[in-house]
C-alpha cells in the first residue's frame, strides 16, 4: 500500500495594499476595515501572508491614523510617499537602509538638476485660480488643485517639464500632485520587499484606488490585481487589461472580495 502523500504546503503571499480610498473609507466609523483583518487571520491559519500598506502618506500620519482607526493588525512593512521603504517591528518603523539612502540621493540629485525649471514651472500655474503650490515633502514643488477637473488641466500643463526630465514623473493622488524619480514608486517598492520577503510575483497581490497606484498594478510586480468599484476610471481599466479583478464592492470590501476571489475559490 502507498504511503499518503502530505499535502503541498501553501506558498507565502504578499499582499500590497493602498490605505486611503482602498483600505480606508473615511466616511466609516472606526474599526478599521473589520473584514480585511477577518480575511487575513483566517488566511494565516494556513500560510504565511506578508502585508504592506503602500501610501503617499509618511510615517507621523500613517501611525496616527492607524491608531485612531484602531487597526487590529500592523502591517509588516510600509511604503511612505509612495518611495520610502520601511519594515514595522511593535508598531515603529524601521528603515530599509541602503533603499532609503539611494532614494534620497536619488531625488536630491533629480531636484537639483531640476531646479530652474521648478521654479519655472511654479510661473506657469500661476494663472490657474486657487490651484495650492505648496513644499510637499520629499518634493520642493507639490501641488492641490481646486477641483478634479483642474487637476486634469494642471496634470496637462506640467507636460513641458516631465518631457524635460523624462527621469521624472508627477505622482497624482485626487488632486494631489509631487514629483519623484520614475525608478522609486509604489511598484518598484512592492518588488523589493518581494525581493526581501523571497516571494515572487505569482504569490503577489496589489490593491489600489487612484492614479498613484498605477505603478504597482502591474504584473511585473503582482500577478493578482484589484481595485475597488470607487477606484477611478484609468486604474480600472488597466486593472481589468491585466485580467485583474474589478470589484463590485468599494474600498476595503471591494479587497476582500478580490482575495476571496483570487485565493480562496480554486
Ligand atoms: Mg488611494
Amino acid at each position: 500500500m502507498s504511503k499518503p502523500s502530505s499535502p503541498t504546503p501553501l506558498p507565502a503571499l504578499l499582499l500590497s495594499t493602498d490605505f486611503d480610498g482602498t483600505l480606508l473609507d473615511h466616511s466609516l466609523p472606526p474599526p478599521l476595515a473589520p473584514e480585511f483583518f477577518d480575511w487575513l487571520e483566517n488566511e494565516r491559519r494556513r500560510r504565511r501572508v506578508v502585508w504592506i500598506i503602500n501610501t503617499g502618506r509618511d510615517w507621523e500620519s500613517l501611525h496616527d491614523e492607524l491608531i485612531q482607526r484602531q487597526a487590529r493588525i500592523w502591517p509588516d512593512w510600509v511604503v511612505l510617499v509612495e518611495r520610502e521603504i520601511h519594515r514595522i517591528i511593535n508598531q515603529r518603523q524601521e528603515p530599509l537602509p541602503c533603499w532609503n539612502r539611494r532614494c534620497q540621493e536619488t531625488h536630491d540629485d533629480l531636484f537639483h538638476r531640476a531646479a530652474p525649471q521648478l521654479q519655472q514651472t511654479r510661473r506657469d500655474l500661476a494663472h490657474f485660480p486657487d490651484l495650492q503650490l505648496i513644499t510637499d515633502i520629499g518634493s520642493p514643488l507639490g501641488l492641490i488643485a481646486a477641483s478634479p477637473e483642474q487637476a486634469d488641466e494642471v496634470q496637462t500643463a506640467l507636460e513641458p517639464l516631465l518631457r524635460a526630465f523624462p527621469e521624472m514623473h508627477s505622482v497624482r493622488n485626487s488632486v494631489y500632485f509631487r514629483f519623484a524619480h520614475i525608478d522609486f514608486q509604489k511598484g518598484s517598492c512592492l518588488a523589493r520587499i518581494a525581493q526581501e520577503e523571497g516571494i515572487p510575483p505569482e504569490n503577489c497581490f496589489a490593491a489600489g484606488d487612484h492614479l498613484n497606484d498605477l505603478p504597482m498594478l502591474d504584473p511585473r510586480h503582482a500577478h493578482q490585481l484589484c481595485c475597488p468599484s470607487n477606484a477611478v476610471p484609468a486604474v480600472q481599466a488597466q486593472v481589468r487589461l491585466h485580467q485583474g479583478h474589478v470589484s463590485r464592492q468599494s474600498t476595503h470590501l471591494g479587497v476582500v472580495e478580490a482575495l476571496e476571489q483570487f485565493f480562496n475559490f480554486k
